[in-house]
C-alpha cells in the first residue's frame, strides 16, 4: 500500500475508535439515567447521582471534541461512496492486523438498526389515536400540506358550529362562553334531565362533566365550574362515558363532524331515566338505569349489559 493511503487509513481507524469511546461514553450516560439514584446508605465513599451524570456528560462533551477534532483530520473522499469500495477492504491480505472491515460492518449493522427502530416508533407515535392536535401525514406524501391545528381555530368557527348543533335539538340549549379567553367553554342544558359542562380547546373537546338538572353549572364565584363532578353515582357514571364518546368521537381531520356526532350522542340522554336497557329490558340494574349509549345506534344499555 501507498505510504499516503496508509496514513489516511491511520487516520480513519482512530476516527473510528473516538466514535467508539464516544458511543460507549453515551451508553454509560443513559444507563446511569436509567438506574436512576441509587440508595441513601449504599453509596458510601461513591459520588451521588447528580454528579456522576454531570461527570459522564462532561466525558461526552470531551470525547466528542476529541472526535471532531480527529474528524478534521480526514480527507474528504473525492469519489463516491458505495459499499463497493469498502468491500474492497476485505481483500486486504490480513485481516487480523487490519479489522476496518469488520469495524465498518457492525458501524453499517448499528446504524440500519437505528434507521429500522426509528421508523418503527414513528408509525407508533404517530399512529396514536389520543393525539388528537394535529393531523399526522404519512413520511412519503411528497407536498406536505402545513399541518392544520385544531386547537388554534377562529372563535367564529366554534361559535357557527355550536349555533347549528343548537338549532339541531329542540330540547338541547347550548350556551358559550368564554371565560377564560380563546377556548370556548359551552353549557349544556338538556331537557330537564342533566347539565353539562364541555370545554373546549380551539375545535376539539377537551373535558366534559355531566351533572344533574338541579346542581349548579357555576361555582360560588359566579364562575363556570369545570371540574367539580356530580354528587350522584348516575351522573358520574354519564361523565365517564361522556369522555370516552369524546375520545371515540374525535378525528383530527373532520372536527365539526366529531363535535356534532358528540352532541347528538350526549342528546340521546334526554331520555336517561325513562329508556330501558336494549339487552335485558329493565329500567333499573343495580339501582342504575341505562348510562351507556352505543356509539352509533345510540341504544341505551347498562354498564353490565353493554354489548
Ligand atoms: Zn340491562
Amino acid at each position: 500500500m501507498a505510504a499516503p493511503e496508509c496514513s489516511s487509513v491511520e487516520v480513519l481507524t482512530t476516527n473510528l475508535n473516538s466514535l467508539r469511546t464516544l458511543r460507549s461514553s453515551v451508553t454509560l450516560f443513559f444507563k446511569i439515567i436509567a438506574e436512576g439514584p441509587k440508595e441513601e446508605n449504599s453509596n458510601d465513599g461513591e459520588h451521588s447521582f447528580p454528579e456522576m451524570a454531570a461527570k459522564c456528560l462532561t466525558d461526552v462533551k470531551n470525547n466528542l471534541r476529541d472526535l471532531e477534532t480527529h474528524v478534521a483530520g480526514l480527507t474528504p473522499s473525492t469519489v463516491p461512496v458505495s459499499l463497493g469500495n469498502t468491500g474492497l477492504l476485505s481483500l486486504d491480505p490480513s485481516p487480523d492486523k487490519l479489522p476496518l472491515y469488520h469495524q465498518l460492518l457492525d458501524c453499517y449493522t448499528y446504524v440500519e438498526k437505528i434507521h429500522c427502530y426509528s421508523t418503527l416508533m414513528h408509525s407508533l407515535l404517530s399512529g396514536n389515536n389520543l393525539k388528537r392536535s394535529s393531523v399526522s401525514l404519512p413520511l412519503s406524501t411528497k407536498r406536505r400540506r402545513p399541518a392544520q391545528l385544531n386547537h388554534s381555530v377562529p372563535q367564529q368557527q366554534v361559535d357557527m358550529l355550536i349555533q347549528g348543533i343548537n338549532q339541531m335539538f329542540q330540547d338541547m340549549n347550548l350556551n358559550i362562553s368564554r371565560p377564560f379567553g380563546n377556548n370556548a367553554v359551552v353549557q349544556v342544558t338538556l331537557g330537564q334531565v342533566l347539565r353539562a359542562v364541555v370545554t373546549f380547546r380551539g375545535i376539539l373537546i377537551e373535558w366534559v362533566v355531566v351533572r344533574a338538572y338541579n346542581e349548579p353549572l357555576v361555582d360560588e364565584d359566579g364562575k363556570v365550574d369545570l371540574y367539580t363532578p356530580s354528587q350522584y353515582k348516575v351522573f358520574q357514571k354519564v361523565t365517564d362515558n361522556a369522555n370516552a364518546a369524546m375520545l371515540n368521537f374525535c378525528s383530527p381531520g373532520f372536527s365539526d363532524l366529531s363535535v356534532r356526532s358528540f352532541f347528538t350522542w350526549l342528546h340521546s340522554f334526554v331520555s336517561l331515566f325513562t329508556d330501558v336497557c336494549k339487552k335485558c329490558n329493565y329500567h333499573l340494574h343495580n339501582h342504575m338505569p341505562p348510562t351507556w349509549r352505543e356509539f352509533r345506534t345510540l341504544d341505551p344499555f347498562h354498564e353490565e349489559c353493554k354489548p
